[in-house]
């Protein structure tokens, strides 16, 4: 193949402008999709996908097209993630590419996300064109949506393609731009192989299957590859492109993309990032921009009925396969019993997998409030990560501990900006900067602590905003912190499942919120129960429940039998769900309010 007669292009787009519609209309337009091929949104293959509108797993096809000029061209079409936890994964594909689509919603401008991946893509040194989509809306504004584009983005929108994936408008323009703007790749077919692996699954029949970009150099069949990351060798067993469907091909060479099963039996092991070469006749310098990705949020995942925890550890070990970025290990509670402490890496991550757990599992589960990896700094010298409060070490040890921060980009409509900035200054962020990006929409930056995020920080700008603001962030590093631990106690036992890591500054606050919670879901007894919140020995906070005799069947007077033996077999109910601390019982419902996410 030619090298100059190749395009690798990717789609940039926020959620929901229309980036998987538009990828199926070029393929129908160029006849990858056979009529039995053409179900909507042919790149988005799990169901969960498509019903939530987001692109997990990345695919990527290639398709041929006879442009303008009467040449026969080959794009690659290099579909990324869509969402925030993924921007490490973002990057790599973008970086397979020369080109970008920028594709916004003429009817909706440009938001957070689509600004942090048109940054990505120029950072790559990829071209970025805008393509303004749906503009078969009544409520579309092209004039408005390129203006915004060229004082946000800083690109040229005037002559943007003005184009409806619904309805099909502007395929053949955005084809032509594809192959006039973007240009073909560079590199060496005779060099030593060079690949950047850019994504990787699991396959039941065939294994791990890779995707490349040749860089340098040229890879077939029976070829033995060597990942630069691990160092370890393998044969090419096939090799070939998705047609749309996988396809083997004779070879494949400098600027082709394309994939490559080898008999890795591990995701972990295909990393993303990674360079590929040939085992006997490496090349000289590994591609750039490398990483580990590590988990970043924690959570404990607990089956509610006990008899599922076989079950669930199967679907855990499944979705493992497909997913490397995603960690988990046995863990037992006190009030949930034997469950999952799971590694994300981030909260949208989290919330698809547990999805995948309850829908495709059939799992009913119950999630505990994520956390965050500290870093412990002991006065002896050395540092230990932990991500929750039992690993702490004891306080005498501690010199001081560092907690993870982000960068928070928020864009919102002028009118919500008072209500959001309340919300970062509670959440201790230390605001960056304002930027009135149009005389209506705002661009709000801050650096946030990872662990005020995770609580409650979506949920809340959501309904501060209505669901118009757009967040999208990025990790910046490890600050220290005025972090301690906070204990719960009953009737002065500290009960180890119920103690968190919190900034001193909130501890007050929320001691004084969950034991106040407690006390309204712990029954009576016929003693006393003390429920305190202490940091260390000092007690911030305290609600009693008073000793009574608690006798449901007084309230019936009389009468009515099945009212009563309804009250009986409610009680009896709630005792089986009862956890004894010393000799106090607890309901399930109170560890809740502190374990649970709402
Ligand atoms: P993605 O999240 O960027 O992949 O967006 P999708 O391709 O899934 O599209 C999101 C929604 O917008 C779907 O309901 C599409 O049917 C709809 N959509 C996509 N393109 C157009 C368009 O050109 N016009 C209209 N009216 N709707 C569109
Ligand atoms: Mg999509």
């Amino acid at each position: 193949m030619k090298i100059e007669t190749i395009r690798n292009f990717s789609i940039i787009a926020h959620i929901d402008h229309g980036k998987s519609t538009l990828a199926d209309r070029l393929l129908e337009y160029t006849g990858a999709l056979s009529e039995r091929e053409k179900q909507d949104q042919f790149l988005d293959k799990m169901d969960l996908e498509r019903e939530r509108g987001i692109t997990i797993k990345a695919q990527t096809v290639r398709l041929n097209y006879q442009a303008d000029d009467g040449k026969d061209y080959v794009l690659n079409l290099i579909d990324t993630p869509g969402h925030v936890d993924f921007t490490y994964e973002v990057s790599r594909s973008l970086a397979a590419c020369e080109g970008g689509l920028l594709v916004v919603d003429a009817s909706q401008g440009v938001e957070a996300q689509t600004l942090a991946n048109v940054y990505l893509a120029i950072d790559n040194n990829l071209e970025v064109f805008p393509v303004l989509n749906k503009i078969d809306l009544p409520a579309a504004e092209p004039e408005r949506v390129k203006h915004e584009i060229e004082e946000i983005i800083g690109l040229d929108a005037h002559d943007a393609v003005l184009a409806s994936a619904k309805e099909g408008i502007g395929t053949r323009e955005i084809l032509e731009e594809i192959v006039k703007k973007i240009p073909p790749p560079e590199g060496d077919p005779t060099a030593p192989l060079k690949a950047l692996l850019f994504d990787s699954w699991y396959d039941q029949y065939q294994g791990v299957i890779i995707l490349v970009r040749l860089i340098d150099g040229t890879l077939k069949k029976g070829d033995k590859i060597q990942l630069v990351s691990t160092a370890r060798s393998y044969e090419a067993l096939k090799v070939g492109v998705f047609a749309p469907v996988m396809r083997e091909v004779p070879q494949l060479s400098a600027g082709e993309v394309g994939f490559v099963i080898a008999g890795i039996k591990d995701v972990a092991d295909a990393k993303i990032g990674d360079t590929v070469t040939h085992a006997l006749k490496p090349c000289t310098t590994p591609l750039g921009g490398f990483k580990e990705v590590k988990p970043m949020v924690f959570s404990g995942l607990y089956p509610i009925d006990t008899s599922q925890y076989e079950q669930l550890r199967d679907a855990l070990a499944k979705l493992k396969l497909n997913d490397s970025s995603f960690s988990y290990e046995p863990e037992t509670s006190l009030a949930l019993g034997f469950g999952f402490r799971c590694g994300f890496l981030g909260l949208l991550h989290m919330e698809i997998i547990q999805e995948r757990l309850e829908r495709e599992f059939n799992l009913d589960l119950i999630t505990t409030a994520p956390t965050v990896v500290y870093k412990v700094h002991r006065l002896k010298g050395d540092v230990i990560s932990i991500e929750s409060a039992n690993q702490l070490p004891p306080t005498q040890e501690i010199d001081y501990i560092e907690e993870p921060f982000i960068l928070a980009s928020i864009h919102t409509p002028n009118e919500f900006v008072g209500g959001i900035l309340a919300l970062c200054e509670e959440k201790r962020g230390v605001q960056r900067e304002i930027k009135y990006l149009t005389p209506t929409r705002v661009m709000i930056i801050y650096e946030l602590p990872l662990n005020e995020v995770v609580l409650d920080f979506y949920d809340r700008l959501k309904s501060i905003t209505k669901g118009y603001a757009s967040l999208d962030y990025e990790h910046l590093d490890y600050r220290r912190s005025e972090l301690v631990r906070m204990n719960i106690m009953i009737n002065g036992e500290v009960v180890d499942a119920l103690s968190l890591i919190i900034h001193r500054d909130k501890a007050y606050y929320r001691g004084r919120d969950l034991v106040s919670k407690m006390k309204e879901l712990i029954p009576r007894q016929m003693f006393e129960v003390a429920i305190q919140a202490a940091i260390g020995t000092k007690v911030i906070a305290r609600e009693t429940v008073k000793a009574l005799r608690k006798d449901v069947l007084a309230k019936c007077y009389g009468g009515d039998i099945t009212r009563k033996r309804k009250l009986l077999e409610k009680q009896k109910e709630g005792k089986k769900r009862m956890k004894n601390v010393g000799n106090v019982e607890l309901p399930q419902e109170a560890f809740l309010a502190i374990l649970k996410v709402e």
